[in-house]
């Protein structure tokens, strides 16, 4: 087995998974393209929901909430 000690690692922004600092590592500091595309989503879908966001009314009825 090799030693990772001497490879330094970054944490995933999207997932939190470790991934090595190397050159193959072309998405870095994502771990994937994925979860590359997923944090940039975010960033897009944030800016949205402060622009539009349903408010659901809130019902104090009984009734309701049996549903829930
Ligand atoms: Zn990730």
């Amino acid at each position: 087995m090799s030693s990772t000690a001497s490879i330094l690692t970054v944490k995933c922004p999207t997932c939190q998974r470790a991934v090595p600092w190397t050159a193959e590592q072309t998405f870095k500091p994502f771990c994937s393209e994925r979860c590359k595309l997923i944090d940039l989503g975010e960033w897009a879908m944030e800016e949205r929901r402060i622009a539009g966001e349903p408010l659901l009314p809130e019902d104090d009825n009984d009734d309701t909430r049996f549903f829930q």
